[in-house]
């Protein structure tokens, strides 16, 4: 048996296959590519190696003078920062010079941790050096969209790092997200985010974890197995506009919930984003509320999802809060 499930923001519809329901056990172990790093090379992220990178943007310093965060250009960027914006055709195509910013958060001195490993008050200067850059990024009238991206563990270094971007475009991610929020706006007057946590806390079975200011959950229409969303329960459109009580109410909420990833799936392989509202008043968008999406990248099923646009999860989000609820 077999449920078609309406994503309800995007309404993207999702396969939620329950016949066999696949728990952790089904997705183990990894294989390759998913591998620990060989030790080739000297790592640019490491204390002592900081003259291999671009001249820091960010940096936050104990009294000793040494880094906890750190963050940098990226030497390989999607994004660069020079140049005019610049939009032009190309026969019938659009064509524009990839303009935008791409950093790199060093989110710690020490190579071998993880979110899953850091303390609460780590993670808490790491989503500091995020607000102050996007912060400082939102002068550079260029930029309308900001993106929070991380991969673990990372592709071509395994030092805890992650991407913050600013694009000249909003992704259509983003934009098909913001289509929705308007959409339900004009119908109904309220925000479809606000209503999804009033469902979600007064259904429960897909509560994950509630603090005073983050409802973490597994939603409805989940596309990936173990996806879970992270969403202030206040209305905020900006994710830098968070506050300090805030960032360490999300601290704590991050680390327990990669720990219990870590514990469940066996230190597993993911991707996570932060989701806010583009910047500018021209695009920015009150009606929007910020977010933090979390996939793992386990048990894809890439060809039916490229040849049908659907996608098709084994896991139903029901079985995986309640799993996530209780791994010990
Ligand atoms: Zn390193
Ligand atoms: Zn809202
Ligand atoms: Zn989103």
């Amino acid at each position: 048996m077999a449920e078609l499930r309406r994503e309800p923001i995007t309404r993207m519809w999702v396969v939620i296959t329950a016949d066999h329901p696949k728990g952790p056990s089904d997705y183990l172990p990894f294989k390759p590519p998913y591998q620990p790093q060989a030790a080739t090379g000297v790592c640019p992220f490491c204390p002592g190696n900081e003259a291999m990178t671009p001249k820091e943007t960010f940096s936050l310093r104990g009294e000793g003078g040494g880094w906890s965060v750190r963050v940098v250009p990226n030497k390989f960027p999607f994004f660069h920062i020079e140049g005019d914006f610049d939009r032009r055709p190309e026969g019938m195509y659009d064509v524009m010079e990839a303009i935008g910013a791409h950093e790199i958060a060093v989110e710690s001195p020490d190579h071998h941790q993880n979110l899953a490993t850091l303390e609460p008050s780590q993670i808490q200067k790491i989503l500091f050096a995020y607000r102050e850059r996007l912060i400082d990024l939102e002068r550079d009238r260029r930029f309308q969209q900001f993106l929070i991206l991380k991969n673990y563990p990372g592709i071509f270094n395994r030092h805890p790092h992650s991407h913050i971007m600013a694009m000249p475009v909003i992704p259509r991610r983003i934009d098909e997200e913001i289509w929705g929020v308007l959409d339900y706006y004009q119908r109904k007057e309220r925000c479809i985010f606000c209503d999804i946590i009033k469902e979600e806390t007064s259904v429960k079975r897909r509560v994950v974890l509630e603090t005073s200011h983050f409802l973490t959950f597994s939603p409805f229409a989940s596309r990936y197995p173990f996806e879970t969303w992270i969403i202030p329960k206040v209305h905020s459109s900006d994710f830098h506009s968070i506050q300090e009580e805030e960032m360490e109410d999300l601290s704590i909420v991050m680390q327990s919930l990669f720990l219990r990833y870590y514990k469940l799936l066996s230190d597993p392989p993911y991707s996570l984003t932060f989701h806010t509202s583009p910047v500018q008043s021209r695009f920015h968008r009150p009606e929007y509320h910020w977010h933090i999406e979390i996939r793992l990248r386990i048990g894809l099923r890439e060809g039916f999802e490229w040849g049908t646009g659907f996608f098709v999860n084994p896991t139903p989000p029901e079985a995986a809060a309640l799993y996530l609820r209780e791994v010990e």
